[in-house]
């Protein structure tokens, strides 16, 4: 068996923990988005264990997890825990018979929602990707991190400037400094290229050239394949292995993303100032010669800022 899809079932911290630690399981992508009382912290403890230093070699198998976005299920993942491997104990043989047998029930009333979800995704868009904040997204972040080039994610870390810990000594863009460093982050916001340069600093992904750490699993886990090349594709979704990806965290777009049209403006084009204080922002950066303010309170200047002042409560309420 190389994948298993749990989605939306109960499923016993354990029994997860078993599954990405025991090598005799040899699941290569599993799949437990929206698991009943999932426990992220043991799930997270499980794979920095499954990835340490004094690890195996060949191991981890596990090579592909989907924990973050909605459940996805389809009619032919029914029989998926049929050949469940009874080298690894009864007690385990037997929760995947039971698995199997919840989820040949389950099938069918998530098709009509699976149907439902399709259209959403990371390429199809620009805005936030998931539907809610993941649980513990700074832990996340940091596992996402260390598990780089051996388990992958149905998410990514962000790869804007500022996450970058070692920037060349030749670089000297204000976004290299030490003060505005940024820990890792979950990417939440899929966008396009600059609204300046139409590029970023981090470049825009493809599936067909960029580092595979910087493409997100894509939904739903490929049933036919189990490689984790092919669970990246946008192929799945209808689109050509060169398609653009950009992603984002919020703390990278703060200031310089409107939130309405989802334009924003890349660390080359557009230095923002980060200090806190939104009305110091505003004129510190309009006081500065050639600098406009390009993004406040979340809407752009030129288009969505303008025309919600125009529609709000006589146009004042947005300066209280
Ligand atoms: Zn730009
Ligand atoms: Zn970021
Ligand atoms: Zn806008």
């Amino acid at each position: 068996m190389q994948t298993l899809i749990l989605d939306g079932l109960t499923v016993p911290a354990d029994v997860i923990t078993e599954i990405i630690t025991r090598e005799s399981f040899n699941i290569r992508i599993l799949s437990i988005r929206d698991v009943q009382h999932l426990n992220h912290r043991k799930l997270q403890q499980a794979l920095m264990y499954a990835i340490r230093p004094s690890r195996r070699e060949n191991t981890p198998k596990l090579q592909g997890l989907y924990i973050f976005g909605p459940k996805y299920a389809r009619r032919h993942h029914a029989n998926i825990c049929s050949d469940m491997p009874t080298s690894c104990g009864g007690v385990m043989a037997s929760q995947g018979a039971q698995i199997g047998a919840h989820w040949n029930i389950r099938s069918e009333d998530a098709l009509a929602e699976d149907m439902a979800r399709k259209g959403t995704g990371w390429y199809e868009k620009p805005g936030q990707v998931f539907d809610k904040a993941p649980i513990l997204e700074f832990e996340w972040a940091e596992v996402i991190q260390a598990c780089e080039r051996l388990i992958s994610f149905d998410a990514v870390i962000c790869s804007g400037p500022r996450h970058s810990s070692d920037p060349s000594p030749a670089n000297k863009a204000w976004y290299t400094s030490p003060e505005v460093h940024i820990s890792p982050r979950i990417a939440t916001h899929a966008i396009g290229g600059c609204s300046g340069c139409g590029r970023a600093p981090e470049g825009l992904a493809t599936a067909k050239y960029s580092q595979p750490s910087r493409l997100p699993l894509m939904a739903p886990p490929p049933v036919h394949s189990s490689t984790i090349k092919y669970a990246k594709m946008p192929t799945h979704i209808g689109y050509g292995p060169e398609k653009k990806l950009l992603i984002r965290c919020m703390d990278c777009l703060r200031n310089r993303y409107c939130q309405s049209c989802h334009k924003w403006w890349c660390e080359d084009c557009y230095e923002v100032d980060l200090r806190p204080n939104l009305a110091a922002q505003w004129e510190a950066q309009s006081a500065r010669s050639g600098k406009i303010v390009k993004v406040h309170m979340g809407l752009c200047v030129e288009t969505c800022l303008v025309g919600e002042m125009m529609s709000g409560a006589g146009g004042d309420g947005m300066w209280g």
